[in-house]
């Protein structure tokens, strides 16, 4: 207990120590297609996928990309929404032996080129909604498919999407997804090394500069399944096992949590393309999900609208919020609602996501991340001198374990920064109780949440100077009700301008997901900043505190 004191505070089911399976992650699929190849995979605006389906597909998508030309170790781009698709797409690239780079489908070309660019990919499968974007990008190959490919005609239930796709003009190097379906399917996949080999290039913002690539391995998304198993040790198996799939698989949360997590288990993943807290009630409603993880405003969403008590919801058992602080209300009001629990976790894409969570069925503590995860070793350091701080104190949170990534693609410095004696610096400062519960005392340097989505101010500031009639800005994230943050923008006009909000919100949209613009935007004189020039964020949330006390 010395070296892990939070043992002590584990539920006796979950074992501290795991055996990870030294398989590829495509194994996991072709597992379940042998054990329940006739249940259902996945559902999706009311049509279902059996895994045998699901395999053969993912086996033809393979086929289709090894024609195409793509060897072992290719990076293979994904740009889609939750549907079929972006399951099959994923599994037929691994089975190709190619690394996934997921892409954001909100993303604008701007966010994307830096992507597509930096993780070298020639090819990309992508959602025709994307076409306009995606076309701009110097691709070899794109693959486009729509979410009415795999909608069941018509569509009763549910209304669908209130989109148009786009004509999209065939010629070399764009091809329809029925073209690549249309290959015959591998026998074998791709061998691979799980220790070894990358499954999935990961984009993560950065405090400084453009987005890195973290680097998980097949073995670290293996491990963080299995953990995620071990963690949710009551849940079903098989067709009893019903998921709700509001989390994007694009983000490694979803990624890992539902659509891996599922695939592993045999059980059937309810896809909803985007989240709607309404769509969510129907779904919980009509097909009885035991499993919904989900991000704190999800919640949020479905607490807040009014006739929730409408909807039979006592399917859910076990639900994870990761991403961002959870309100205890939330949780209470969540839990209250359907009965089943609601615990918080805490991740980062350089740990394939999970490393702490709350036990769902033993004890949890009010504002603690909880324990770390089976195989999962924590330390809080002083991040000046290194050294462990004792217990109670704040410090930096380190982490070691199955599923830390290999390192960040092409970026040996920041790596070496990140990664040291097989730890993993986590940037977050955290503090541990007695019994080996952890709390995040506060987050990275700067780093703007709002709605669960990542914003790093650095980034829209960028952009923010590219406007001819802005000379200074200064982005920092205030505290929103719904959002938990929003993104807040200071400005200092260049001399003879005379700026409008919504013109520079408007500029910020054509080159910025919409999540990240800002929608608070003051006018300063200047802006406070540090003898070496630097503006100082830290002054501008300070007033920004200030001003709430005072009001
Ligand atoms: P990402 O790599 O994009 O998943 O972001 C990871 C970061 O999100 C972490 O380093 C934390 O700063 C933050 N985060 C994740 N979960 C929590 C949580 N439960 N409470 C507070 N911050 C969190």
């Amino acid at each position: 207990y010395a070296a892990r004191p939070w043992l002590r505070a584990y539920p006796e089911e979950v074992s501290p120590t795991l055996t990870i399976e030294d398989v590829a992650l495509y194994d996991f699929l072709r597992q379940s297609a042998e054990r329940y190849g006739d249940a259902t995979a996945t559902v999706f605006y009311g049509a279902r996928l059996s895994y045998r389906q699901l395999y053969e597909q993912a086996r033809r998508v393979a086929g289709g990309l090894i024609n195409l030309g793509v060897k072992k170790g290719d990076r293979v781009a994904i740009m889609l929404p939750n549907c079929p698709q972006a399951v099959i797409a994923y599994y037929g690239a691994l089975m190709a032996g190619a690394v996934v780079v997921q892409v954001n489908p909100l993303y604008m070309p701007r966010e994307l080129k830096h992507q597509v660019g930096d993780s070298g990919a020639r090819v990309m499968i992508a959602i025709d909604l994307a076409y306009p974007k995606v076309s701009q990008l110097a691709l070899e190959q794109v693959i486009y498919t729509g979410l009415q490919d795999y909608m069941p005609a018509p569509v009763r239930w549910i209304a669908p999407l209130k989109l148009k796709p786009p004509r999209i003009a065939y010629r070399k190097g764009v091809m329809p997804w029925s073209a690549l379906v249309a290959a015959p399917p591998i026998t074998a996949p791709v061998p691979v090394t799980p220790a070894e080999d990358l499954a999935l290039l990961q984009y993560t913002g950065a405090t400084t500069g453009l987005p890195k690539g973290c680097m998980l391995t097949h073995r670290n998304l293996v491990a963080n399944v299995m953990q995620t198993e071990a963690w949710l040790y009551r849940a079903k198996r098989g067709p009893e096992l019903v998921t709700l799939a509001a989390l994007p698989f694009f983000h490694v949360y979803g990624m890992t949590t539902l659509m891996n997590f599922t695939i592993r288990m045999g059980g059937t993943m309810v896809l909803q393309p985007k989240f709607e807290p309404r769509e969510a009630l129907k779904l919980i409603q009509r097909y009885r999900p035991s499993i919904f993880p989900g991000a704190p405003t999800m919640y949020v969403g479905i607490n807040h609208l009014p006739d929730v008590q409408r909807y039979r919801l006592d399917s859910i058992e076990a639900c994870i919020s990761g991403a961002a602080p959870l309100p205890v209300e939330v949780q209470t009001t969540f839990e209250r609602l359907t009965g089943g629990r609601l615990v918080e976790g805490y991740g980062l894409t350089e740990a394939s996501p999970v490393t702490h969570a709350n036990p769902i069925w033993g004890r949890r503590k009010e504002g603690s991340i909880g324990l770390p995860w089976p195989e999962t070793e924590c330390r809080i350091v002083d991040p000046e001198t290194g050294e462990d701080v004792p217990v109670g104190e704040v410090g930096e949170l380190l982490i070691r374990g199955p599923q830390v990534m290999k390192g960040y693609w092409n970026q040996p410095e920041a790596t070496a920064e990140a990664l040291r004696d097989g730890w993993l610096h986590t940037g977050d400062m955290a503090r541990m109780d007695e019994e080996g519960y952890f709390y995040i005392a506060d987050r990275k340097k700067d780093l703007i949440i709002a709605g669960g989505f990542n914003i790093y101010p650095r980034e829209v500031e960028e952009v923010l100077y590219l406007h001819r009639g802005i000379k200074e800005a200064a982005v920092v994230g205030v505290p929103h009700e719904y959002r938990g943050e929003t993104v807040k923008a200071y400005i200092v006009p260049r001399e003879g301008y005379t700026l409008d909000p919504a013109e520079i919100m408007e500029f910020c949209r054509q080159h910025l997901a919409a999540y990240k613009i800002p929608r608070i935007i003051e006018f300063r004189e200047e802006l406070p900043k540090s003898i070496v020039g630097k503006v100082l964020r830290r002054v501008l949330l300070e007033e920004e505190q200030g001003r709430k006390e005072v009001g």
